[in-house]
């Protein structure tokens, strides 16, 4: 442990719980498009109920191989039209020619979004090796390259505390990171991790590496343990076994799974905090519950209606 890791490990252990928190975290928050029009009435919600804690930003993921190409476009054009709230498109470029992913971004700067989230993605077939498409770009970095030359876009990437599963290991991954950031964009938001240290020595080896873009940490409370546990061996992200030991037993207990969730998940950020994280980025997957009770916590509060703002 470098001395940093230490001072910051004691701090998080004696800062007393959320007593210290001085108003100054910002937010964002991510959602996927919705498939159906009750899916869509509660990511709606959600985006309402959210919208007050004055997000950064909000994005909208990008189903696998482009699959929801216009239903993201559908569901941040709405953000844009209907709230104050700057929303964020994710892009990835598999299974795409240059000709159409430029399209797609042409399309949301015409549309007002100025904000992309660029990224590679998986095959559609799960556990398929990544093929570059024929024309296509090569991978996150060349993505970014090529937003950089069509519009001046705000673009952020993701980064990996526990090493993307493709890459050979974690020096070459935050290699891919510094290019993708030297192609030109702003801020790295990391693939959720389950331990405050995880991300520390991440953020202490990107820094080493040269790294000074803005490091956010990728929040994903657990409201289905199973779910987040196939989702973490599916990412490469280390599920510690006291995690499973504190949802064992609450598989029948909604309710009670709720509050742990909130607890583990307010943990992990009172810790981040205390190391000096001040930007959070929340998977909420539509719902607003979790990632609302952990803001109210972080001291993060309604500022005055977004949605209204925006009417
Ligand atoms: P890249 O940064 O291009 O790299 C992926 C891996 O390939 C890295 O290990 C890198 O080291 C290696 N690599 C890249 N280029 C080279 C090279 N030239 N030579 C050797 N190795 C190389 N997926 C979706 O489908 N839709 C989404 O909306 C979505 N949103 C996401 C949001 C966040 C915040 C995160 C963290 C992930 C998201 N993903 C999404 C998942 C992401 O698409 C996958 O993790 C994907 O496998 C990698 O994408 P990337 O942009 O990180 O790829």
């Amino acid at each position: 442990l470098s001395v940093r890791q230490l001072e910051e490990a004691r701090r998080a252990l004696a800062a007393p719980l959320f007593a210290d928190v001085a108003g100054d975290i910002a937010v964002s928050f991510e959602f996927f498009p919705p498939k159906s029009d009750k899916m869509a009435e509660t990511l709606w919600q959600s985006v309402e109920t959210l919208a007050p804690l004055n997000p950064r930003f909000v994005s909208v993921t990008y189903g696998a191989g482009g699959s929801t190409r216009e239903r993201t476009h559908a569901t941040v054009e709405r953000i844009a039209r209907e709230t104050s709230i700057p929303a964020a498109a994710h892009l990835t470029c598999v299974e795409a020619s240059r000709e159409e992913i430029d399209a797609v971004a042409d399309a949301y700067w015409q549309a007002g979004v100025r904000h992309i989230v660029a990224l590679r993605g998986d095959m559609p077939t799960s556990g398929t090796p990544y093929a570059v498409h024929p024309g296509g770009y090569e991978n996150a970095a060349t993505l970014v390259a090529g937003l950089r030359q069509l519009h001046p876009f705000e673009i952020s990437v993701a980064a990996y505390p526990e090493c993307h599963p493709d890459s050979p290991h974690a020096t070459a991954d935050l290699d891919n990171l510094k290019r993708k950031l030297d192609a030109g964009a702003t801020r790295a938001i990391t693939q959720f991790f389950h331990e405050a240290e995880t991300f520390f020595r991440f953020r202490d080896a990107a820094t080493a590496a040269g790294i000074d873009a803005e490091i956010v940490p990728g929040i994903m409370p657990v409201m289905n343990f199973a779910s987040v546990k196939r989702m973490s061996t599916m990412c490469g992200t280390a599920v510690p076994a006291w995690l499973e030991k504190l949802f064992a037993g609450l598989d029948d207990l909604p309710a009670a799974r709720q509050l742990v969730a909130a607890t583990v998940a307010a943990e992990l950020c009172r810790r981040l905090y205390a190391g000096g994280v001040r930007q959070f980025h929340f998977y909420t997957l539509n719902r607003a519950e979790l990632s609302y009770a952990i803001c109210h916590l972080l001291g993060v509060r309604p500022q005055g209606s977004a949605m209204e703002q925006a009417a």
